[in-house]
């Protein structure tokens, strides 16, 4: 065992001495904290989010001005809410912002007024199907408001009388507000981790990716890597774009990316592909879900989804991958009020983590390495790597309890098992051409990415191998 290997942020890359169940905690608190304010494309509540999450992971916030041009779009005014409510004439209220951001339809109109049942009905929304729910409702781009409410209560309200309405908001020239951290690295490739912040007292949808991408840019702050990564947290579908707009040649640069989003239900993992269906992320996030032995839903690339669909347009086509925990569209409470905190766990929350973090540290171990003895067989006996007995077939190697390594890797409990020790290092060496990264190798051999990365490294430090130059640290 070298001694660096042993140090918690030293230079290797691994999660090994995490502590899960205080990130649970963290996460627990976050999730309860963040969960009432109201969030929607622009306003005080995106950035009263965004500051709590700044004492999570060091990142910065900017803002896009109203009225900035952004490709084919606009950035719109910014929107804040003071209060909101359907009374009935004595004053009573009814259906109230204060008891529910999800009441009033995002970026509803200020409006103060008296008006008939009829007229009133044509700005509700809600759901027959699901009648305890509020649905969540958007008017984004048409100047219009709106009010969500169970269709329960809906059948209570008297359809003879007057209501008197009152939405106390402001829609104004202001800024978009997004967050934005940058890690540096040496490979020469950079990947994108983005979600998005827009979505009210919404848990899984999309809080717990929020949480969840605030947690894994502080994990990876905190550790030598070998790519670069962009993080960023924009409201979805203008925010993308106003980013792309903003960092059009820096984008175009990017490998591949991630969006971490509803990674907290109840339900089944689920790996929404990239629009290539087998670029390596689609290949980290396959060979993470075999490892960890998952029964996960398989989603192929579809057109409807989160800001994939902007970060892969034809000028950037970045390929990303989501790996999400009752994927949004598929969960029956999916944009209403039932997907509260209630509905998901921060436990879920984490081993969705637990699946980025294994997912990017496939992309951190995936090195190519050139065989210092590419004519045959390296002699393993005589370094002590082999046996002292030959002719039994498939033996493992010396005493496993001496090996370099613990047999297992393990993050948080989620064991993986290494396979015969000697197949790693005939693998490894068998393939050290110096072009084949170490993914390619766990593909066809079987064996853990973790493992053959162990394996690796101990031929290196025996003289075997050398590290393809040229990829980073
Ligand atoms: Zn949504």
């Amino acid at each position: 065992m070298c001694a660096e290997d042993r140090l918690p942020n030293g230079g290797e890359f691994t999660f090994r001495e995490l502590v899960w169940e205080r990130l649970e905690q963290e996460a627990d608190l976050l999730l309860r904290d963040l969960f009432p304010i109201c969030r929607s494309l622009t306003g005080e509540g995106v950035r009263q989010t965004l500051r709590q999450l700044k004492a999570v992971a060091n990142f910065e916030m900017h803002e896009v001005p109203s009225g900035t041009k952004c490709f084919d779009w606009v950035v719109p005014d910014e929107w804040n809410v003071r209060d909101a409510f359907i009374a009935d004439l004595t004053g009573e209220r009814l259906v109230d912002f204060r008891r529910s951001n999800l009441h009033l339809a995002s970026y509803s109109v200020p409006f103060d007024g008296v008006v008939s049942f009829e007229e009133l009905d044509t700005h509700l929304h809600s759901l027959p199907a699901l009648p305890e729910a509020i649905p969540y409702r958007t008017t984004y781009y048409n100047r219009d408001w709106g009010f969500c409410l169970a269709h329960r209560q809906r059948e209570t309200l008297d359809r003879n009388a007057d209501y008197r309405v009152v939405i106390d908001a402001t829609l104004q020239p202001g800024g978009l507000t997004y967050g934005e951290c940058l890690l540096p690295g040496t490979s020469g490739e950079e990947y994108l981790v983005s979600s998005y912040c827009c979505h009210p007292s919404l848990a899984n949808d999309n809080l717990s990716g929020v949480i969840l991408w605030t947690l894994l840019l502080r994990e990876l702050q905190s550790r030598p890597h070998r790519h670069a990564y962009r993080f960023i947290l924009v409201p979805e579908t203008i925010g993308a774009i106003a980013y792309l707009s903003l960092h059009t040649e820096e984008m175009r640069r990017v490998s591949g990316g991630l969006i971490p989003t509803t990674v907290a239900g109840p339900g089944k993992f689920g790996f929404k592909r990239t629009y290539l269906g087998d670029h390596r992320i689609d290949r980290v996030i396959e060979l993470t879900l075999r490892e960890q032995r998952l029964d996960y839903v398989a989603y192929p690339f579809d057109i409807n989804g989160s800001d994939e669909t902007q970060y892969s347009a034809p000028f950037f086509r970045i390929p990303i991958g989501t790996i999400s925990k009752d994927k949004y569209y598929e969960y029956p409470f999916y944009h209403t009020s039932l997907d509260n905190l209630e509905f998901i766990s921060a436990g879920g929350l984490i081993d969705s983590l637990k699946l980025y973090m294994l997912t990017i540290e496939k992309l951190e171990l995936d090195v190519q390495y050139e065989s210092q003895n590419p004519y045959s067989e390296p002699m393993l006996g005589k370094r002590g790597l082999y046996p002292p007995t030959g002719g039994s077939i498939k033996q493992s190697a010396v005493d496993p309890s001496k090996s370099h390594h613990d047999r297992t890797y393990s993050i948080g409990g989620d064991n993986v098992a290494y396979g015969s020790e000697l197949d790693a290092i005939r693998w490894v060496m068998f393939t050290a051409d110096g072009s084949t990264g170490l993914l390619e190798v766990a593909e066809t051999s079987g064996l853990p990415v973790r493992q053959l990365y162990d394996t690796a490294e101990n031929l290196r430090r025996h003289g075997l191998l050398q590290r393809t130059a040229g990829q980073g640290r």
